[in-house]
């Protein structure tokens, strides 16, 4: 049996964690089936408990920009793991990475650290309240920015105006707080400021979304929420949690063109540890605690493992900068491939791609936001995901998320991946 190890360790989980999982998607619910478990990993693969190989898309959903194991990251960690993991107390690197990622992305001048991209988001909107003095903010239907209140709203049947939650445990109060739009949607956004006026502290948002299915703002969106937010006196909150470090030096800031007003990161910044952070012009950040009243703390935030890890990591992307030229052309050639084998197959898809990432849909129509990203058909997903998980290639084990290819793919692995889909019975 091919997953039996993976089995046996899955069942033994559900025991002492919930699900088994400690991240919700990792348990297959979407795909159904259950999660295969990892042993180790190296460059473009993984390999599972029953000595499987799979050639890797997720690269732990994004931080792995080079592929698994990566020397220069696992090097520093090991270093710095010799003199102590943790002091509560400042130490040089965490200046050093700060400078370093100030100097690359464009636009700030001050970065703190924490320990996800859920605190970053979650520190991030107490920032923005507390420097505009206003309580509401505008998230996107299908934007994800982590799993803290204020963010797990969806829009309900008639929830224009209000949030209503979505998760329980979630109050009615913080949901209030909470005005939902439609991705690529400026006049919708523009009637939610009119109702609001003077109440909205910001507007937050994935400047490239990746967390349904890979979508790209269209530039009429993306400037006029620029312009808006600068009319009104809202900031413009980017979560580059995902696309920071992943499409560019400056990320979606320097991808698109424009200029937001706080800027979150997580993923690549860690370099695989668990680091996330925020960043703005100084005259925000002064905001902050002990500079200023909105606080904000971590025991662990800033300790030297995921600093070093973080250094390591954002020092090849400062001096390898082709890395992304590299990961694009990847992605295009997969996404080329996958498009000519499913239209063989003649099965209805559509597929986004921004840098190094992508998504695939099985539906009819573009996908744009979050309503058209849940048209695609599951069961077709379904059989794709796991046609291609029995054939050693691990893709996201649900149609809402994005793939992250990491450098170290061959192209000889994506011709195996395109050739996997061939045998897929869809
Ligand atoms: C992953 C992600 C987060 C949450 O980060 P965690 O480290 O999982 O807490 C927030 N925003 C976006 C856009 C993400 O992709």
């Amino acid at each position: 049996m091919r997953y039996q190890r993976s089995s046996a360790l899955f069942a033994e989980a559900k025991k002492y964690i919930p699900g088994g999982v400690n991240s919700p998607v990792r348990a297959f619910k979407a795909v159904g089936g259950e999660p295969i478990f990892i042993k180790k990993a190296k460059g473009a693969y993984l390999y599972d408990e029953d000595d499987n190989r799979y050639i890797d898309y997720i690269a732990s959903w994004g931080p792995l920009l080079f592929g698994h194991a990566f020397e220069p990251v696992i090097k520093t960690v090991v270093e710095k793991a010799k003199k102590g993991t943790s002091f509560g107390i400042p130490t040089e690197i965490e200046t050093q990475l700060a400078k370093l990622a100030v100097d690359m992305v464009p636009n700030i001048d001050k970065i703190r650290f924490v320990n996800s991209g859920t605190e970053a988001c979650m520190s991030a909107v107490r920032l923005a309240r507390g420097y505009t003095g206003k309580d509401k903010i505008i998230k996107f239907t299908g934007c994800y920015h982590g799993h803290s209140d204020a963010f797990l709203i969806q829009a309900g049947s008639g929830a224009v105006t209000f949030g209503s939650p979505n998760s329980p445990g979630v109050t009615q109060g913080t949901a209030k707080d909470t005005l939902l739009a439609d991705y690529n949607d400026l006049e919708g956004v523009r009637a939610l400021v009119e109702a609001n006026k003077d109440e909205i502290a910001g507007i937050i948002l994935e400047p490239v979304a990746g967390n349904m299915g890979c979508i790209v703002p269209t530039k009429e969106f993306i400037h006029g929420l620029r312009e808006l937010c600068t009319q009104e006196g809202m900031l413009l909150l980017f979560d580059e949690v995902m696309t920071g470090f992943r499409l560019g030096k400056g990320g979606a800031q320097e991808a698109l063109a424009i200029d937001a007003d706080i800027v979150m990161f997580g993923k690549v910044i860690g370099g695989g540890l668990p680091v996330g952070a925020f960043a703005a012009k100084t005259e925000i950040m002064a905001h902050l605690a002990p500079d200023g009243p909105v606080y904000q703390a971590g025991t662990l935030s800033g300790n030297p493992l995921a600093m070093g890890a973080g250094f390591a990591m954002l020092s090849e992307i400062d001096q390898n900068p082709e890395v992304f030229q590299s990961l694009a052309k990847k992605t295009e050639y997969l996404h080329k491939g996958i498009a000519e084998v499913l239209t063989q197959k003649g099965i209805a898809h559509q597929i986004n791609r921004f840098g190094s990432m992508i998504s695939v849909h099985f539906c009819e129509d573009p996908v744009v936001d979050f309503a058209s990203s849940s048209k695609g058909n599951n069961d077709t997903f379904k059989k794709y995901f796991h046609g291609m998980l029995d054939q050693g290639v691990y893709l996201p084990p649900s149609a809402f998320e994005s793939y992250f290819l990491n450098d170290a793919l061959s192209y000889s692995d994506l011709d195996s991946t395109i050739e996997a889909i061939k045998n897929c019975d869809l």
